[in-house]
């Protein structure tokens, strides 16, 4: 099988795994017992606690564990509409969102909030002059992504922030993912909120974390006991929490280096295309673009026939985030490049990771062309 979807998920890392099982089986106390035997268990969850500050220069007590990227995303939005809706209710964010964003304002929108959701241009990326143009007196949040999910377009965040602050609004960034496929300094970046999720860096399911900048102040989202500070309740997803922590330190030891060969593999594989098959577009950024993300549109043929031709030659790829696909429609994110006909339809997502080969790569090339060739023939 050839991994190309790795936006999607990624696989649990082996060192991820060992660092686990021991919370499964016999370090198995819970974290909010008093006894030495349950305290471990709470060690080692603070001990991940540092591990993800270290990494995006952030405090340890400003990191909050979630059950992963769409619980964040949901407690930043709604959590911080609640807190200051006596302020103003008017939320900033862009129209490339993942459903995690894009729904949650929707839900706010019906609950008497304002939603501006700004453009992008073909790269997908935002107008820095439309974001000053849309704040208002009453906007009290700003939301938008640090990468797409699609197209890997990366914003500019630091520019956003800056925005933001001179304001006076908190700023929020869903950062599924790009954290820890590239750098991210929070406190040089000015971001208050960030969320992040487990699976996405070879972590397990349904885990991850929301950092909260100190004297940012979301409501209480989970009802119930005094765990995360008394604003996320819950027994915490020890084994979970600790497979992050081993997966954010496996990623930091060689992040650069992985950086660097999944983008020149990821180059390559676009280059390939580019020239060897014909009526090929590229969606998104050349270069403000996440090294592992390629999307192109093969022209005149319909990238879903094309998924599941790749699918019979053990290929894994998408035709466009994980969540929506097979809802049809198109993708949200390619309209709002100004896609349309052809090149919306014909859309593949190819998500490479540091655990792909340069021979991978070339099996890849070898069966589009055939692929795309005898779809073309059977219009
Ligand atoms: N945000 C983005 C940008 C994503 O890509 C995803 C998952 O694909 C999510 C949020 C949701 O994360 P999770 O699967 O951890 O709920």
């Amino acid at each position: 099988m050839v991994y190309l979807d790795n936006a999607a998920t990624t696989p649990v890392h082996p060192g991820v795994l060992k660092a686990m099982l021991p919370y499964l089986d016999k370090q198995y106390g819970n974290p909010s017992g008093i006894y030495e035997f349950a305290e471990k268990s709470k060690a080692a969850i603070d001990e991940v606690r540092k591990i993800i500050a270290r990494s995006i220069n952030a405090e340890p007590e400003e990191i909050y564990f979630t059950s992963g990227g769409t619980e964040s995303d949901n407690w930043a939005l709604i959590g911080m509409a609640e807190t200051l809706k006596d302020r103003g209710r008017h939320i900033i964010t862009t129209s490339i969102e993942h459903h995690a964003v894009i729904n949650t304002c929707e839900y706010l929108k019906q609950r008497g909030y304002n939603i501006t959701y700004l453009d992008v241009n073909s790269d997908g990326i935002i107008n820095l002059n439309q974001l000053q143009e849309a704040i208002r007196k009453d906007t009290i949040l700003i939301s938008i992504m640090f990468a797409n999910n699609e197209v890997g377009s990366i914003q500019p965040v630091k520019k956003i922030g800056e925005i933001a602050h001179k304001n006076n609004i908190c700023f929020h960034t869903d950062a599924v993912q790009a954290y820890l496929h590239t750098g991210i300094d929070v406190r040089k970046m000015n971001i208050d909120m960030m969320s992040a999720s487990a699976h996405k860096f070879r972590g397990a399911k349904g885990c991850g974390f929301l950092y909260i900048r100190n004297g940012i102040k979301p409501a209480v989202f989970m009802h119930g006991g005094k765990q995360e500070s008394g604003i996320r309740a819950g027994t915490e997803n020890v084994h979970g929490i600790v497979g992050m922590g081993e997966a954010v330190k496996i990623a930091l030891e060689n992040m650069r280096g992985n950086m660097i060969y999944v983008r020149n593999m990821r180059n390559y594989l676009l280059y390939r295309i580019e020239h060897e098959i014909p009526y090929v577009v590229l969606n998104g950024s050349r270069h403000m673009r996440l090294p592992g993300n390629l999307n192109v549109s093969f022209l005149g043929i319909e990238g879903q026939s094309l998924l599941v031709m790749l699918d019979m030659d053990g290929i894994c790829t998408s035709s466009g985030s994980a969540c929506t696909a097979g809802l049809g429609g198109g993708s949200h994110v390619l309209k709002a490049l100004g896609a349309d006909g052809d090149r919306l339809k014909g859309a593949l997502r190819m998500t490479l990771d540091a655990q792909n080969t340069m021979e991978e790569m070339d099996y890849v090339v070898c069966r589009l062309k055939e692929n795309v060739a005898a779809l073309r023939d059977n219009i």
